[in-house]
């Protein structure tokens, strides 16, 4: 039943016009405008999966009593499929994002969508629309695939009816002011994620969480918000929404071991890989918040950059908190930023060799 679910495609007869696609491409920005298509499938406790079609992008109707409204059971996925000098269109490590979807399923007591189905729902949707993949400095087609308990049902219970969609949104670069060093503000008060809790998970839910201590980072003239653990408030675990990496003064690299509470990125995973293939040392291993703080006074601790789908590979310029802020060296970024920056954009552009066989075509 949902091992062999094809997806039918359904082609949109309303179009956007060569002409308002060509206006879109020319200035994507970030999460706003989308293509033509989305794929969509349901999912019921007696049919399983089923109704898998590529269809017009549009709204989707749904009682207002629909559980996801009210407990959040939901999960999603960001990736993305870059347009190669040869106007081919490739997904990067599509299978790692389809993997931790059905990994996110679970956490969530939702159904989990055959990796194969995941896979080849948001080739078609590519393949499609692949008119909607920017071309031109770091553009790319952002691919968000998601799924929510759709039942319109009010008890608290996994929902007996999903939904399965993935949309596509053309993607400019993350930041508005382009690459830029960000400040990072330390949330002392607030924390994402406990153990036993969902920060493993791709779901809602932790970023609803994360929303008051970003706000509290913007007014406090920063651009991300770190979070710490939840039972110390001594370890360093990540971003709202991206991984966290540390150079050291002997050139070895450290990221936050994964600790059941922080997302395991691919970019975090790519980048384990790419950095042994430039001669660094790396290491998972628990990093304090006193270790960055100090590090980055003492020199220690010569870079610090921020890693994720949507934002790439951006320096981070300082550490900031209630009493007080630490730069990280001069504040630019550094080489081994800038390194593996371009090692991964290299790959996912097509102009670079792709050694780890990263990159599916569409
Ligand atoms: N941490 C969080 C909380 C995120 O939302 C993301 C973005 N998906 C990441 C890390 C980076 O993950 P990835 O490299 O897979 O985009």
């Amino acid at each position: 039943m949902s091992s062999d679910l094809q997806f039918t495609v359904e082609p949109n007869t309303q179009p956007a016009s060569d002409d308002q696609r060509a206006s879109t491409l020319e200035n994507p920005g970030f999460g706003q405008n989308f293509s033509d298509h989305m794929a969509i499938a349901s999912w019921t406790k007696d049919k399983g999966w089923h109704d898998a079609r590529i269809t017009a992008f549009g709204p989707l109707e749904l009682s207002p009593a629909t559980s996801v409204f009210h407990y959040a059971q939901t999960i999603f996925e960001g990736m993305k499929a870059y347009r190669h000098p040869d106007d081919s269109i490739h997904m990067f490590r599509p299978e790692a994002n389809a993997a931790r979807f059905a990994k996110s399923a679970r956490r969530l007591a939702l159904p989990e969508l055959p990796e194969a189905a995941f896979l080849e729902s948001v080739k078609a949707l590519v393949e499609l629309d692949q008119a909607w993949v920017p071309s031109g400095g770091e553009t790319s087609l952002y691919l968000r695939p998601f799924m929510f308990g759709s039942d319109p049902f009010l008890g608290v219970r996994p929902s007996a009816q999903v939904t399965y969609c993935a949309i596509a949104s053309p993607a400019g670069s993350y930041f508005s002011g382009g690459v830029k060093p960000v400040r990072i503000w330390l949330s002392e008060e607030y924390t994402r994620a406990a153990p036993g809790g969902t920060g493993a998970a791709k779901t809602g839910g932790n970023y609803a969480a994360s929303l008051l201590a970003q706000a509290e980072a913007i007014e406090n003239g920063c651009d991300q918000v770190a979070f710490l653990d939840a039972i110390e408030k001594k370890w360093v675990e990540e971003l709202g929404g991206m991984n966290l990496y540390f150079v050291l003064d002997d050139n070895s690299v450290v990221t936050p071991e994964l600790s059941g509470t922080i997302l395991e990125g691919v970019t975090r995973d790519s980048i384990l890989k790419l950095v042994t293939d430039l001669g660094h040392s790396v290491a998972e291993r628990k990093i304090s918040v006193d270790e960055w703080r100090d590090g980055a006074a003492s020199g220690k601790i010569r870079e610090v950059f921020a890693c994720g789908t949507a934002a790439v590979i951006t320096p981070v310029a300082s550490l900031k908190w209630k009493d007080g802020e630490v730069q990280v060296a001069d504040g630019n970024g550094g080489p081994v930023t800038a390194a593996v920056r371009s090692a991964l954009l290299d790959v996912q552009y097509g102009r670079a060799a792709d050694p780890h066989n990263w990159m599916t075509k569409v």
